[in-house]
Parts: structure tokens; sequence; C-alpha cells
């Protein structure tokens, strides 16, 4: 036993997208030092924790016999009488259909301390990314939420069917595999078989499915559609109301799936876009950014930094590593006061006012060759708007250690003195992600997106050596003109090309080749 009093805390995930869950419980995640979770339990949500934390999976074998439960418990109890801080996190609430009132009991009897944070229970979540409402001033303003599949122990049914007959919606839990009896039972007590009747797969999650039927059509409106749990049935009048309130189909890439192959961290932008529009994503991640082992370049010009006429910025991560590099050596940012400073695109000069740095020079297309262009007029004392200061002779180019010779070529023919400089280094990862791999051998993918270069080599040398390759089907869609001539290079063909070369530019381009069918 450890001196630190231990405490569980029981967090409701939500069901399908780990967006639904509340802050409360994020805020226990981020703290976690050991997680307890469940099948249903978006994984990704792990990525919240610290990375220190110690990650249980439990949800394997669902046992109603309840030795499952036993041991879950005991668990839960161990590591909190170990002084630690365990999350058990449990899909939709922990209080629905979710044995949270079993854990809390076995802590309560241990005498361990423990909390309870709600979560989204699948039901609600269901009903509202189908368009469900499950109450209605004009059509329901009753709801049960049932379990549909009951302990197969149990003679007969424990639920009182007359009286879920007289409930104007009914929510049937863990009812794919009884959807005879509840069509049956609910009918034979009473609730015309021609009640609107829903049945909800994967509700939340971009694979979700939506069949509408009647109470009595259930059984045959699932058979041959291969519906799997995770499912809801939802009866009741209000289900006719889909049909004017459905929303997530409308979406421009509702049903596509889409691989995006940045970095772990610049993915999320790019992923949460396309997942706003409805699209499924997988993310691959081709380029890891790591430390360069040797900071003597970096540290001989960050403590001249006041001598540079010019700093240009060719990426985000280019700012991120200058900025830490900085930090490191405790160089203050006045040390900038008399240097102009380029930005490649908005993404790089959004990185740099974050610093409080405003870029002087952005070129208008986000190119490393009209950045050079650009920064060449300066040189050259062209089109100064900033005619008061001198022109520019010295300049450093904190960039990647595969950059190429396109930029300070061209800053040198215009009479520029270039220090280029590696603040960071990119990677290949070792190998792509299960499910993104899984993807692409079953041809499952619609798009993949490109945000440069390196990223089409790297992706290319991890479809290698995981023997994949690129489906058929599948289409391509590049940040811009360099990116798609590396695809070219490699037999490959871009379907679309951002324009503007960003990421929205990115997302606007695939989106308009779906709407447009291109
Ligand atoms: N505690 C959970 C329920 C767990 S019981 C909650 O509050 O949601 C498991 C059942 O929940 C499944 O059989 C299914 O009926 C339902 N369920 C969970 N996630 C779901 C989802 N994404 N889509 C549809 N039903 C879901």
């Amino acid at each position: 036993m450890s001196d630190k009093q231990g405490m569980v805390v029981l967090v409701g995930a939500g069901p399908g997208d780990p967006g639904f869950i509340t802050l409360d419980g994020l805020n226990w995640l981020r703290r976690a030092e050991v997680v307890i979770y469940d099948r249903l339990a978006d994984p990704r949500l792990l990525e919240n924790c610290p990375s220190s934390a110690q990650r249980i999976y439990v949800g394997k074998t669902p046992d109603p016999a309840g030795q499952d439960q036993e041991a879950i418990n005991r668990l839960l109890i161990e590591h909190a009488r170990a002084g630690r801080l365990v999350v058990r996190l449990k899909g939709g609430d922990p209080l629905v259909f979710g044995r949270g009132g079993e854990e809390a009991g076995a802590l309560r009897q241990a005498g361990i301390d423990f909390r309870i944070v709600p979560g989204v229970t699948a039901a609600l979540a269901a009903a509202a990314c189908a368009g469900i409402p499950l109450t209605d001033r004009r059509l329901a303003s009753s709801l049960a939420l049932v379990a549909g599949r009951e302990d197969p122990a149990k003679p007969q049914s424990s639920l009182n069917w007359r009286a879920l007959a007289g409930i104007d919606t009914v929510v049937f839990y863990m009812g794919v595999t009884a959807l005879d009896s509840i069509a049956a039972n609910l009918a034979a007590a009473g609730r015309d078989a021609h009640t609107p009747a829903a049945i909800i797969t994967a509700a939340g999650s971009p694979s979700q499915r939506v069949i509408v039927t009647t109470l009595g059509q259930l059984p045959q409106a699932a058979a041959g559609q291969q519906v799997r749990p995770p499912a809801l049935i939802i009866v009741g009048q209000v289900v006719g109301l889909r049909e004017q309130l459905a929303w997530l189909e409308r979406l421009p890439l509702y049903g596509r799936r889409i691989i995006v192959t940045r970095t772990r961290r610049q993915n999320s932008e790019l992923s949460a876009r396309l997942a706003e529009l409805g699209a499924g994503v997988l993310e691959a991640p081709a380029i890891e950014i790591a430390p360069v082992t040797d900071t003597s370049a970096i540290n001989a010009c960050l403590n001249r930094l006041g001598e540079y006429d010019l700093v240009a910025f060719t990426s985000a991560n280019g700012v991120a590593a200058f900025a830490e590099h900085c930090r490191r050596l405790g160089v203050d940012g006045r040390a900038l006061a008399s240097a102009r400073i380029a930005a490649i695109g908005p993404a790089t000069a959004e990185a740099l006012e974050q610093l409080f740095l405003k870029p002087d020079v952005m070129p208008d297309t986000f190119t490393t060759e009209a950045l050079g262009t650009a920064l060449a007029k300066l040189f050259r004392g062209e089109g100064q708007e900033k005619s008061q200061q001198p022109r520019p002779r010295k300049v450093l180019l904190p960039r990647a250690d595969i950059a190429t010779d396109t930029l300070p070529e061209l800053l040198r023919q215009a009479g520029a003195q270039v220090d280029e400089v590696a603040f960071y280094r990119t990677l290949c990862p070792d190998s792509l992600p299960a499910d993104a791999a899984g993807a692409l051998r079953d041809g499952a993918v619609d798009w993949i997106t490109f945000a440069s270069s390196s990223c089409v080599t790297n992706f290319l040398a991890l479809l290698t050596k995981s023997g994949l390759a690129i489906p058929t089907a599948t289409r391509l869609a590049a940040i811009g003109p360099v990116t798609a001539e590396t695809l070219r290079q490699a037999g490959l063909t871009p379907h679309v090309i951002a324009n503007p070369y960003t990421i929205p530019g990115l997302v606007d381009a695939i989106v308009r080749a779906e709407i447009g069918g291109v």
C-alpha cells in the first residue's frame, strides 16, 4: 500500500465519436495514472492520458455471468489501493446498462473513494446523429430505455411489455439479436405494428447506418443488411421526423474514408476539418519530427540572431523548432528586432503570430519558389514597401534537414548571404497504423491527402514495407503543384490539387470534387 490515497473515477466516454466525452471526463483522463477501458469506449480518447499512464483493456469477452465483472472490480480496487488515480472509462454513460452501479458498489464495499462522471448515453447520441428527437411536443412525451437482450438464464422476459407498449418512444439497447422477440412482444402487448421504428448502428461514428422501418417489419428490415452491434432500436412516431431532420447524410463528405498523412500533430487539424464535413478519417502519419542531434550550427546562428537582416520560415514545424531552440538558449525575442521575417504561407504565418512575430513577407502563392522570388526582389531592392529599411544582406533559413536547394539558390543568385540551418529532422515512421493498413488492404479508402512531397515519398515507402499498394479506386489529393509533381514522378495521378496551396484549400478541393462528381 502506498501513502497516497488512490481513487477511482467512473467516466462516461460517450458513444461512437470521441468528441462526445464531457469536459469533466476529459479532465480526469488527462490526469489518469491508470485507465481501465471498455470495448465501446473510443481508444482515441486514450491519447489524452499522460504518456506514463497505464492502459488496461478489459473489453474483449463480454460475459453475462459476470465473472469478468468480478475481475474488473478486483482490478479497480487493486490499483486504487496502490495509491493511483484510476479512470474507469466506459462507453456511453456508466450508469446506463454499463454496470457502473456494480463497480461503484464494489468500491464502496472495499472502502475505496470514487466519483462518477456522466456520459452521453447511446440513445441520446443515436437520436441526435440520426435526426430523431426522442421526445417531441406533438408526438412523444414519454421515453423508455430498455435492455433488448435479457439475461439468457432467465426463464421468461422480465420486461413489462404492456407498460412498454404505452410509452411513446422506446429505445432498445443490446437488441440486434432479439429483433424478433422485441417486435412480437411489443405488438402482442398492444403497440401498433405499423409504428415507425429505426435501427441505428455505430451511432456517432463515420460508419453510422440508419435503417427505417416499422415495428412489425424490424426483423425483415435487418435481415440481409448485416446489422452488427453496437446498434440501437428506436420505436415510436418520432422516427418519422427523421425524414425532415436527418443531417449527417447531407454532409458533403459523408460516407467517405480519407487517409491523412502529415505528422501526428499536424494531422489533427486536417482530420478535424474533414471529420466535420462527415468523412471517416484514418490517420497515417508519414512524417515524424525529431530533434537534431548536433545543435552546434543552431547555437551558432541563434547566438548571433541580431546579425540577420531576414529570417525566412518555410513551415510551421520550422517555426516551432526555432522557438524551442530560442527558449533552450534563453534567446530574447528582441534579438529579431531589426530583422525582417518571411513566411511561406498562412499556416507558417499563424505559427509566427503565436510568438508575436508578424511576417513582413508572404508570397501570393505558397511554394518555396514563390517565396524565393519574393525574397530575391527584396535583396535586389525592388518593390520595397518599407523603403526606409536598408536592403537585406544576411539571411537565416531555419529548416528541416531534408529541405531542397531551391530557396537558398534563388537567394544567393540575388546576392544574399544565406545561412541554411537544420532546426529539426524529419523521419519516416516505422509502419502504418493498423486501421489505415486494413482499410488499404480492403480497398476501402476514398481519398489519400498529401500535404508535402516528403509525405508522398514516406507514405509510399511505408506502403511498400507493408506489401500494400494504393487501391485503384482511391483518389489522391495534393496540397500544391510540387507535391503533385512528386506523385506524378512516382507514377501516380493527383486527382485534385489544392488552390490556394493550404490545408483549407486541400479540403475545399476534395469537397468540390465530391460535389461536382469529378
Ligand atoms: N453504457 C452504454 C451502454 C452499454 S450497453 C451507454 O450508456 O450507451 C451496449 C449497448 O449500447 C449496445 O449493445 C448498443 O445497443 C448500445 N450502443 C453503444 N454504443 C452505440 C453506438 N455507437 N451506436 C448504437 N448503439 C450503441
